[in-house]
């Protein structure tokens, strides 16, 4: 049977850990790594060998015929070819970097290597790193990642890659070359180093290694789970039926629509008023499926169990801590998909959720999956019990798990992340209700 094959584009300037997280990715998924630069590296090295200027447009150009360059990929590590000789290290001197963004600055050179880079996908699932991967050589992949970082946390990334290989450099000399390197490569006429539209932005500055490569994953995991759609069809069925009248009747608005997130797997947290709050967080909603964790009585009525299993509901054992469920959470984050959770745990109708309890779940399922939470505040004005009421869906602004400091040596951390959350979530609901009230 022939395999489906994909590709995933990072993009971004230098040092921004491109490399690093792509052949990490590439490992981690069995396909094949393409780290584009060396190509433009081992033009610029033979430009340099020829004693031309590199700026020299036609000088460069007149000498492309004589370069065949050949990429293969020795023990999965990728080596390139120049004429023959295996080139290595030799194209990572500093001295070299700024030979490849000027010769790559030439439309001869890029036409020269478009070709070689896009045969390696046709053939190949592919994770490709450059600067015009999602913008000019794959268009049309499943995936697209700008990564990026502050000018001094890549210059410093970058100075330690160096030394480590025993380059000499100094902090100065790398931020200086990076900043000069990053704005030729912006600012050219061709393919200049910028975001495709439809990639996500990842700025992992401040981030490890491992908070990075858990973001991507997250993010490559959404974008190969839309090619499919996220939402079951049931789902997408139902919504299309009965949105309409759920929205009608539960008269649903939202508020901050715009932090609904694009990508990645997701935990949305709300507080509990009355039974229809799932179905109104769905309603809300707009391009996600929220898993609901659903007490699991309700899995030992037949045809219902079926329906919310078709919807994405679990089952969760109330009162214990639900290890299954937990787990279940866990992975539905990282297949990228949304997950719904209340941390109070039960609907508090008629209370001021200040004063009612919270439970730590939601902290520990986002923790764990290192995953972003989305904080919803659902308004309903009067008695709350009614169905036919007016509902306000708030959504803030995302809190991302970087932002939660999350400590896993401190014992207290669910507790501290999910009352943060939670005030998040009231606070959302008081600033409404304010301005409502000077209207
Ligand atoms: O990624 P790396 O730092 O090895 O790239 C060296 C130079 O090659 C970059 O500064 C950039 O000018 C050029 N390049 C490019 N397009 C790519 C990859 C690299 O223009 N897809």
């Amino acid at each position: 049977m022939k395999k489906e094959l994909f590709q995933i584009a990072i993009d971004g300037p230098s040092g921004a850990g491109k490399s690093t997280v792509a052949k990490a990715i590439a490992a981690s998924m069995g396909i094949v790594y393409v780290d584009t630069g060396a190509l433009y590296r081992t033009v610029g090295y033979y430009v340099r060998t020829q004693g031309v200027d590199p700026a020299d447009e036609s000088g460069v150009e007149a000498l492309l015929p004589n370069i065949t360059i050949e990429v293969k990929y020795e023990n999965g590590v990728q080596c390139v070819y120049l004429n023959g000789e295996n080139l290595g290290d030799k194209i990572r001197e500093p001295e070299i970097s700024m030979y490849a963004s000027t010769v790559s600055k030439n439309p001869a050179v890029r036409a020269f290597l478009l070709e070689t880079q896009k045969e390696i996908a046709r053939v190949n699932s592919v994770v490709m790193d450059g600067r015009d991967i999602g913008t000019v050589i794959l268009p049309n992949a499943e995936v697209k990642i700008f990564l990026t970082a502050s000018n001094e946390c890549r210059a410093q990334r970058r100075c330690e890659e160096l030394r480590a290989k025993g380059i000499d450099v100094s902090f100065e000399e790398v931020l200086a070359d990076m900043i000069a390197r990053d704005e030729q490569d912006r600012n050219r006429d061709v393919a200049p180093a910028i975001p495709a539209e439809d990639a996500v932005l990842l700025d992992n500055s401040g981030m490890s290694l491992e908070e990075t490569l858990a973001k991507a994953r997250r993010i490559i995991d959404a974008g190969l789970a839309k090619k499919k759609d996220k939402r079951s069809g049931l789902y997408k069925f139902l919504r299309f039926l009965l949105g309409p009248v759920f929205r009608f009747f539960l008269q649903i608005k939202v508020v901050g629509q715009e932090n609904e997130p694009k990508d990645g797997g997701f935990l949305v947290c709300a507080n509990h008023i009355a039974a229809s709050d799932a179905i109104v967080l769905c309603a809300a909603l707009k391009n996600h499926q929220p898993c609901l964790m659903a007490k699991k009585e309700l899995f030992q009525i037949p045809i219902l169990a079926g329906l919310l299993r078709c919807l994405g509901a679990y089952p969760v054992n109330r009162g214990i801590g639900d290890v299954g469920a937990v787990k279940t959470s866990i992975r539905h984050l990282e297949q990228g998909k949304c997950v719904g959770i209340f941390p109070q745990g039960t609907r508090r109708p008629g209370v001021d959720p200040r004063t009612t309890p919270i439970k730590n779940g939601a902290a520990m399922i986002a923790c764990r999956a290192r995953a972003d939470i989305l904080p919803v505040y659902i308004h309903t004005e009067g008695n709350v019990t009614r169905i036919f009421k007016k509902r306000t869906v708030i959504f803030g602004k995302p809190i991302s798990f970087t932002e939660m400091r999350y400590d896993p040596e401190n014992a207290g951390e669910y507790a501290r992340i999910c009352e943060m959350v939670f005030d998040r979530i009231c606070a959302l609901g008081e600033e409404y209700k304010t301005q409502c009230n000077q209207k």
